[in-house]
């Protein structure tokens, strides 16, 4: 194909230039033979390969290619690894190459505002932050290969209830903090070949016809280069998508939306000039994708099966472990119970659904990895196509559980309880792991527990279990990686990328969740997650950020290398960490902000730096975090930029948003000044506030007669003033203010703040 893109362009037909906006079919989209134009593949995405060979669908229910299957988003996460996040992305895009993708529909980086959206499995975090470093490590691995990706889904897709038609009703600041900014640091850093809007609507538009979102945003605020491509059946009005700034619309229409925007051209409804725009973008991807193509590409599947149990290892979150029960030792008698030993969960349904490699069973794993000195029985304890309890099943496990020394159960989330395309609407295990845990806790105290799930679950069991290993949806070597954990081959180092609530009902979008009809108002606004939980001093079950490890890490000389910065300067930021226990380990160091007197609601603190960082026993490293303006800023929407109220800052470095060891504080200057200006309705109070007017201010004691008062105790006098608006000294004055003497006030007023 040649690079000349305006030439060929130059040669397009009308028709030709429509139909390059559509796709050919499912996957591909259309190629111009006659100008040299290929058509290219598209596919899923995101942890793992899902090309079809002939019947195709959007929701996985048709078989696709073996392909490695790493642990889903949720899980990756919880590794808080860019460096491994990357190379997973580098294996994806090896396989891409090697079964001729051109791009990889994916990452999600969609905020989970709800435990119970049946894809929170397939999103990284409810931390805007998190989310967009883990999205631009899995970008830039991709990318690295030559092979796109498609940031999804563009915005606010965060529930699947009536995800096609809902509207995401959000106020601006909450939008933009939350979960534009999930996209924004991801688009920023790593450039996505394309971003993928969403099906629903956002305050009142669809994604896909939104010129805010898909052009103002995206391309000239953040600087998106790339195309973007609607949700499969996202497009509503083709001709307005267009218009808004959406390229592609997948899968094929069939020639409907093709022909729309032959007419509306012809009509002079839509400008040949939008539309070759739409056409250049694809070319260059087209040629981007033709220029990086490997010819002959292939991978190793052995190769990427051990970085997916390595990744796996990362992703579990070690919860609870009473008297140190894990490790557990190589030798003794150890049951395994649950049908999830033998037939894993390691992924999740729909669009994302990957058909394997290779699949590790735990069971077999286990063994493998203890030796010959252990030895193991197996229970099924429940049947995975139902929740009925099955008393014999139980009463085996029992048995099995009596005659060993430690219980390890397999529990979690069957297929149907979490997918795409619905939500749950609870959040408890099936009553027939329940059971299971009541019945082995009977005859066992040493009992552990290993989760199957992608997303939070209640654990009103818990005080029967000594040990929880949160194995999430860990992909096909989750077996072998909970050997690896349980046997302390490594040491577990993942920690929550959310918050697990004790209850459903204490999750801040609980009483606005799914919403009504087909609107959903996201009235807990910022507080999304830990945000909510620590300022509502909500304790949660296990804290964002939580997660235990085999050893013990020490925090100390938290250094800034500052005392004050303003907001165009950075501070830089370190900390030494030390391995203080006899295993090896890694420790996840988090770096909170909390602006500690602010007039605009902000949450208490937030996450703006993380490392995660290895050390063998007795080990010291420093650690590192550099800190620009968006670690202090809010949103402000007048400005409609990011702000920073100048002030003291408290810097806050843990193990978790809930066990911060160091603490140092940073003064932080505004460089910018926010345009104040007087009327009428301007309070007295407003007055006070502001150092320039505060004197001014006082002078209204006099219009009520009230110096003496005044003089007294100025304190109480002014708090009973302030609210007071000016133009109501008119009133109060009884003929000693009057409306000139408010417009002289104001005029005056208005030249001092505008002279500073
Ligand atoms: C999903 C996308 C997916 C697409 C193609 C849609 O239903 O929402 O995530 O990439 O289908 O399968």
């Amino acid at each position: 194909m040649t690079t000349n893109i305006k030439h060929l362009i130059s040669q397009m037909t009308l028709e030709e230039k429509a139909g390059l906006c559509s796709g050919l079919d499912f996957w591909h989209t259309k190629g111009i033979e006659r100008l040299g134009i290929p058509s290219v593949m598209v596919t899923d995405g995101p942890h793992g390969l899902r090309k079809q060979a002939e019947s195709a669908d959007h929701l996985g229910l048709h078989n696709s290619v073996p392909a490695t299957c790493f642990p889903s988003a949720a899980g990756l996460a919880s590794s808080w690894n860019r460096e491994l996040i990357r190379r997973v992305g580098e294996a994806l895009g090896r396989e891409c190459q090697a079964e001729d993708v051109a791009v990889l529909l994916g990452p999600g980086a969609n905020i989970k505002r709800s435990p119970l959206n049946g894809r929170n499995f397939e999103y990284f975090s409810e931390d805007p932050y998190l989310s967009s470093e883990m999205a631009a490590n899995h970008i830039q691995g991709v990318q690295s290969q030559g092979v796109g990706t498609s940031l999804k889904h563009f915005a606010a897709n965060n529930q699947e209830h009536r995800r096609m038609s809902t509207d995401a009703v959000i106020d601006e600041r909450t939008l933009r903090e939350i979960y534009l900014a999930s996209f924004e640091g991801a688009v920023k850093q790593s450039q996505p070949w394309s971003v993928m809007c969403s099906y629903n609507r956002v305050n009142g538009e669809y994604a896909s016809e939104s010129e805010t979102l898909l052009t103002r945003i995206l391309r000239d605020e953040w600087g998106f280069e790339g195309f973007v491509v609607s949700d499969w059946g996202a497009v509503n009005e083709r001709v307005k998508a267009l218009q808004a700034g959406l390229e592609l619309e997948m899968p094929s229409s069939g020639g409907i939306g093709d022909a729309k925007i032959v007419a509306a051209v012809n009509s002079g409804e839509l400008s040949m000039e939008t539309l070759d725009l739409a056409v250049e973008r694809l070319l260059n991807f087209i040629g981007k994708r033709t220029e990086n193509r490997m010819e002959n590409a292939s991978f190793d599947p052995g190769e990427h099966h051990r970085l997916a149990r390595e990744v796996a290892r990362e992703s579990m979150v070690l919860l609870k472990n009473e008297d140190s029960l894990l490790p557990l030792a190589q030798e003794g008698k150890i049951a395994i119970i649950g049908e999830f030993a033998k037939k894993p969960r390691y992924q999740g349904g729909g669009s994302s659904h990957v058909n394997p490699t290779k699949l590790d069973d735990a069971f077999a794993e286990l063994q493998a990895v203890a030796g010959a000195s252990a030895s193991f029985q197996y229970a099924q304890g429940y049947e995975l196509g139902s929740d009925e309890i099955n008393e014999e099943l139980l009463r085996e496990a029992r048995e099995a559980a009596l005659q060993s020394e430690v219980a390890v159960l397999f529990l979690g989330l069957p297929d149907r309880y979490e997918s795409e395309g619905y939500d749950r609407s609870h959040l408890s295990l099936p009553a027939s792991h329940i059971a299971l845990i009541e019945a082995v806790a009977e005859v066992q105290e040493n009992l552990i527990v290993v989760l199957s799930n992608g997303s939070p679950v209640e654990m009103p069991w818990l005080g029967k279990t000594k040990a929880v290993l949160e194995g999430y949806l860990g992909g096909q070597a989750f077996g072998g990686a909970v050997a690896d954990l349980l046997f302390g081959a490594v040491s577990p180092s993942g920690k929550l990328a959310e918050t697990f609530p004790v209850k459903l009902s204490d999750n801040p979008s609980f009483l606005n969740f799914p919403g009504e009809g087909d609107k959903v108002e996201y009235k807990e606004g910022l507080f999304v997650g830990y945000r909510y939980y620590d300022k509502k001093e909500l304790e949660p079950l296990f804290p964002f950020g939580f997660g235990l490890s085999y050893t013990e890490f020490e925090y100390s000389d938290l250094v800034l290398d500052k005392t004050g910065i303003s907001d165009t300067e950075t501070v830089h930021v370190s900390v030494t960490i030390k391995n203080t226990g006899s295993r090896a380990g890694q420790e996840i160091v988090q770096l909170y902000v909390s602006d500690i007197e602010s007039s605009f609601i902000r949450p208490l603190q937030e996450l703006k730096g993380f490392q995660k960082v290895a050390l063998q026993p007795g080990e010291a490293r420093e650690v590192s975090f550099t800190l620009n303006k968006r670690a202090f800023a809010y949103y402000n929407i007048g400005l409609r930029d990011w702000h920073v109220e100048s002030g003291t800052f408290r810097i806050g470095v843990g193990a978790s948003s809930r066990d911060i060891r160091l603490n140092a504080t940073l003064e932080v200057a505004s460089t910018t000044e926010i345009a104040v200006s007087f009327h009428r309705n301007t309070t007295v109070g407003d007055l006070l506030d502001n150092p320039l007017t505060a004197e001014t201010a006082k002078k209204f004691s006099s219009i009520f007669g009230l110096e003496s008062a005044m003089e007294d105790n100025p304190e109480m006098f002014l708090a009973m003033m302030k609210y007071m608006p000016l133009r109501a000294m008119i009133g109060f004055g009884q003929g000693k203010y009057t409306e000139a003497d408010l417009a002289q006030d104001l005029s005056e007023l208005n030249a001092l703040v505008a002279a500073k």
